[in-house]
């Protein structure tokens, strides 16, 4: 019975039914755990299979691999805090890209120097393969740079830019062509791999920092496409399809937040968004009302409902522990408490499903805002927490404003807002936030976790005196 021909395959299908099974249940909370378990069982399916193919593994290089991966990957997995996902996201797409850009670069001089042959298409994979690869790896990296604040955050622009960029990528395309219609013409492989890298960092320069998660999302489909155009030189079929799968939800992602923020991919890619955030927007003096952690307490403790709104601040602070004690006085006093989540809150997909769900908020508490903004007037109180510009009413009501258009958790509306930030100052999209001037708005200065924590000790004492 040979391998190849019968468990192979077999254990191929299963790896690729767990990954599709997986994606699935990853989408609702109430089935990620066990979507993340058959991913980790498909992944392992696919590792036994490739590790049965005695004609392509070495083990003792294997096994070398294994221990440094593992005693590099353990400590990232524990040190990385959750506001540093994207940034490692970043890194992973970045080693993976490279190892299937170094595959294809392996095919290639094999196939020069000792055969067979590569036939036009098997070029045609390979050349797309190690032109998605060396420029996921490249712009990965300058990904990672960014987030980490190892590299300038903002955008680097200058006249004739995407004139320089289109050039590049054009001459690493064009040379990738001449390779597949003659293979043997070794020495431009060098040169097309040197375009594809800095293609990569040129590809990165002019986006800001904060535009990062939606190009990592972008980067995801890259190095997915260039995994599965490996799977047609390698003639491996899972490969094919787990790099698909990859591609495609990369793709799927980057759209959804680009909607969510009502931005278009080239605005994302060219439009060097996040420049204003290095200056504070507006310095007009308009008049707002600040109360204190006690009078906030009260409004809080005679409200009927009240519809917490979190972000990007609420992760900085690490206040949803916090918040969930909050949660906790407040429905003991009867107060009907409910989170709004936006999609693009805070800097990652999911980031405040995650974080609420590490506080061990109920899952049914959690709105999506299209979900309950229909209910928001009949709201008593909006608690937004770190969040600025998912609840800035600028962006229905200034068609010129840079978030016109962007959906929003519309907080207005409530009978009383409150927002616990540090100051006045804008978040992402670096401009001001009509819902602070608002009559019905009162600002709570602090770091929210410490400022909600004032107020579980002010809320809890009005329970004991009750
Ligand atoms: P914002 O960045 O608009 O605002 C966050 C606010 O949090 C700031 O105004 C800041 O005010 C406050 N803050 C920061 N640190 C603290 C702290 N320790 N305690 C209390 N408050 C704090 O965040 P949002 O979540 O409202 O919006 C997300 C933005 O990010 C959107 O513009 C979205 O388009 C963008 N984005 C989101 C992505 C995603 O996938 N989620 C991806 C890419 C971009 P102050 O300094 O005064 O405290």
């Amino acid at each position: 019975m040979k391998l190849d021909e019968t468990i192979l395959p077999l254990l191929y299908m299963l790896a690729a039914i767990g990954f599709i099974l997986a994606i699935k249940w990853l989408n609702s909370p109430a089935t990620a755990r066990r979507g993340v378990i058959v991913g980790e069982i498909g992944m392992l399916l696919a590792v036994v299979g490739t590790l049965l193919r005695f004609e392509v593994v070495q083990y003792q290089w294997i096994l070398v691999a294994f221990v440094l991966g593992t005693a590099v990957g353990i400590p990232i997995a524990y040190i990385m805090p959750m506001t540093a996902v994207p940034q490692r996201t970043a890194f992973s797409h970045a080693c993976g890209a490279l190892a299937s850009a170094l595959i294809g670069t392996a095919e290639y001089y094999k196939g020069i120097n000792q055969g067979p042959a590569l036939t036009s298409v098997e070029m045609t994979a390979l050349i797309i393969e190690t032109l998605l690869g060396f420029l996921t790896f490249t712009a990965s990296m300058m990904a990672f740079g960014k987030l980490q604040e190892v590299l300038p955050q903002r955008p680097i622009t200058y006249k004739g830019q995407n004139f320089v960029n289109l050039g590049v990528f054009a001459a690493a395309a064009g040379i990738g062509l001449a390779l597949i219609i003659s293979p043997e013409r070794t020495v431009l492989f060098p040169v097309f791999t040197v375009l594809a890298l800095t293609f990569g960092v040129l590809l990165i320069i002019p986006i800001g920092g904060a535009d990062m998660p939606t190009v990592i999302a972008l980067l995801n489909s890259y190095a997915g496409l260039s995994a599965s155009a490996m799977g047609f030189v390698l003639n491996n079929k899972l490969l094919i399809v787990a790099g698909a799968l990859d591609g495609s939800s990369g793709f799927i992602l980057s759209i959804i937040m680009c909607r969510a923020m009502n931005r278009s991919f080239s605005n994302v890619l060219f439009g060097a968004f996040g420049q204003l955030q290095t200056t504070v927007a507006s310095s007009e003096a308009r008049p707002y009302r600040s109360a204190s952690a006690e009078e906030a307490a009260q409004i809080l403790d005679s409200a009927r409902n009240v519809v917490v709104i979190p972000g990007y601040g609420m992760a900085v602070a690490q206040a949803q522990h916090k918040l969930r004690e909050m949660f906790d006085v407040l429905t003991k006093r009867g107060v009907s408490v409910e989170f709004a989540i936006h999609p693009v809150a805070g800097r990652m997909p999911g980031h405040m499903n995650v974080l609420l769900a590490e506080a061990d908020v109920p899952y049914d508490k959690l709105r999506e805002m299209d979900d309950i903004n229909p209910e928001m007037a009949n709201v008593d109180v909006a608690l937004i927490i770190g969040a600025n510009d998912v609840v800035n009413p600028v962006a229905e009501t200034d068609p010129k404003s840079p978030i016109a258009g962007m959906p929003i958790i519309q907080a207005y509306k409530a009978r009383t807002v409150m927002v616990i930030k540090r100051s006045m100052n804008p978040g992402f999209a670096g401009i001001d936030n009509d819902l602070y001037y608002m009559p019905n708005t009162l600002m709570l200065f602090g770091d929210a976790k410490a400022f909600v924590s004032s107020l579980v000790k002010e809320l809890s004492a009005i329970a004991r005196a009750a």
